[in-house]
């Protein structure tokens, strides 16, 4: 397996548990999750529940990277189906919502609620999220809506850990490089997508080509995002 710092805190889950559910939103974010949880042995699934991925080939592709990863780590995985319609659906009203803002809130929720609800019926008393890794994210907004989803089921807890310190950024980066993750440019859904675009042809850059960029092999300097 790749280096890793000794020095680094161990992962204290709660109630010291040691079995776990670990909602993925991409292979990219999982990585240093993935990694240190294998290394401390504990019990964990994968799961796969994305339908805010759009279009249905970039779901894919970043599934697929997922799975490659769990494969090298010989970690269970579980990939719910794709539903992106229910997805649109829920964030009918807050498409013009900026990223952060109410509409990742309700997305959020959603693939909460479907992980919370695999947990319940699959025996575990704890699940998280590998979303807050991301320095493009709001950890609280995102530990919020876990534990207002955990909250619905007696005995299921939210796993509220910042996974950017002790080392998980940078070895974000690193895994990323590493086994060379296809490197997405927005965060996944179409609003998201339309967004980055103007952000960046308002500096003067293209549009973003999807499905063609993997860390390490383009630009070395380039971290995710
Ligand atoms: S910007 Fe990202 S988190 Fe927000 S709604 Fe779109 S896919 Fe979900």
């Amino acid at each position: 397996m790749a280096r890793m710092a000794k020095s680094l805190p161990p992962f204290v889950a709660p109630g010291g548990v040691r079995t776990l559910l670990l909602h993925s939103c991409c292979a990219p974010c999982a990585g240093p999750i993935m990694e240190k949880l294998r290394r401390e042995d504990f019990d964990f699934t994968v799961l796969f529940y994305n339908p805010n991925i759009q279009p249905a080939d970039e779901y894919e592709l970043r599934k697929q990277e997922n799975i490659r990863y769990a494969a090298e780590l010989g970690v269970p995985f579980v990939d719910l189906d794709y539903e992106p319609q229910t997805w649109f659906a829920r964030v009918r009203g807050l498409e013009w919502e900026p990223e952060r803002g109410a509409r990742c809130t309700v997305c959020f929720e959603m693939r909460f609620e479907r992980s919370a609800l695999y947990a319940v019926e699959n025996g575990f008393s704890v699940f998280t999220s590998t979303l807050g890794i991301s320095r493009w994210k709001d950890m609280d907004q995102i530990n919020a809506a876990g534990e207002r989803v955990a909250a619905r089921y007696p005995g299921l807890t939210y796993w509220t850990w910042n996974w950017r310190k002790g080392g998980g950024t940078q070895r974000m980066s690193e895994i990323a490089k590493e086994k060379q993750f296809y490197q997405q440019e927005y965060c996944g859904c179409v609003y998201s997508l339309r967004d980055t675009n103007r952000h960046r042809l308002a500096q003067g850059r293209g549009r973003i080509v999807r499905g063609v960029k993997f860390y390490g092999r383009n630009d070395p300097e380039e971290t995710p995002r």
